[in-house]
């Protein structure tokens, strides 16, 4: 805990640790009965195709990590792990046969890909109902228009936690730090969706910690470790942290740790979520969430 945090609001009881990792726990498991449900009306699994290009070993962990999530949900992954040398016209051949392909659902395209490879290219070529990262421009249109689309995993995640939090978020004052096209944005707009007052705050805005100061629900997404502290934040605020930052202590080891002062922010903020074990698992249980929502869709077509 820093002095600065210490000293501004004594009288606040520490916030309460959000605990993303049980309720991914929890999410996953309403994915497996879904997926169950699936298989005995349908007579096969819900499936997703995982494509990775290259060997890049944090990607590595990621698809590792999402393949085995997916087998313990009963969802059929088919791995597609591809060298990095790949062309963007081979990579875009194997999009297409994954579109027309009936027992794919679920199309996962890992990013970043190699720089031969154009990401733009890539995420147009996917079927948008097959899109389960939510990346496609139609599903980012028809999610900006109100309509039903597939949601990037990591807002949705964020969103779950808050609805499960607050309820109903209706005229709650939410601040996104970021303005990605993965996170800050879709953020922002899934709360204006559900109603909240909505400010996105970036590298450019002024008087930054004033307008976090101002929300009830403040989402950042910056990476930029430990960027939030305790004068960010309104008192009994909910702050959810997506950043992930791999730093190196003064003992040569290294740690996870997000973007914002955890133990600096508890001391105002009336709940926060923790890295790791925050958002980082809603999003991998939001992946899941999506290739099942997508097979029933495509069921009931
Ligand atoms: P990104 O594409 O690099 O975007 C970062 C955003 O932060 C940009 O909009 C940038 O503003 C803004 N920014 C940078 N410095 C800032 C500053 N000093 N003040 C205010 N805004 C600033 O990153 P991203 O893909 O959104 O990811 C953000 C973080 O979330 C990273 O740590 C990433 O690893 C993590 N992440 C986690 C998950 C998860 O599952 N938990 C998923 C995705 C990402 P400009 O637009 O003006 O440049």
């Amino acid at each position: 805990m820093t002095d600065q945090a210490s000293n501004i609001y004594p009288d606040l009881t520490p916030a309460q640790r959000i605990d993303g990792k049980a309720f991914a726990a929890a999410l996953r498991g309403d994915v497996a009965e879904g997926a169950a449900r699936f298989q005995a009306d349908r007579g096969r699994q819900p499936g997703l195709a995982v494509v990775l290009v290259g060997d890049d070993p944090a990607s590595q962990v990621y698809v590792k990590t999402k393949m085995r999530q997916a087998a313990e949900a009963g969802i059929r992954s088919f791995p597609h792990l591809l060298p990095g040398s790949t062309s963007q016209d081979e990579l875009l051949q194997l999009i297409a046969a994954l579109n027309s392909n009936d027992e794919v659902d679920g199309i996962l395209v890992q990013l970043p890909l190699p720089a031969q490879i154009e990401e733009t290219a890539v995420i147009e070529s996917i079927d948008p109902g097959k899109d389960v990262d939510g990346f496609n421009p139609v599903n980012v249109g028809r999610l900006s228009t109100g309509q039903s689309a597939l949601v990037p995993c990591t807002p949705l995640g964020c969103l779950l936690l808050l609805q499960d939090r607050l309820g109903d978020l209706s005229g709650k004052k939410a601040v996104v730090v970021g303005r990605s096209n993965i996170v800050g944005k879709p953020m922002a707009q899934l709360l204006l969706n559900a109603n909240c007052t909505v400010t996105t705050v970036h590298s450019r805005s002024r008087e930054l910690a004033a307008e976090c100061r101002s929300a009830d629900i403040l989402v950042v997404a910056v990476g930029r470790p430990e960027m939030v502290d305790a004068s960010y934040i309104k008192p009994g605020a909910i702050v959810l942290d997506v950043g992930i930052n791999r730093i190196t202590r003064d003992d040569g080891q290294s740690r996870l740790t997000g973007d914002v002062d955890f133990e600096a922010v508890s001391t105002v903020a009336g709940a926060v979520t923790p890295v790791p074990g925050g958002i980082g698992p809603m999003t991998v249980a939001c992946l899941l969430r999506n290739t099942l929502s997508a097979a029933q869709a495509r069921a009931a077509r």
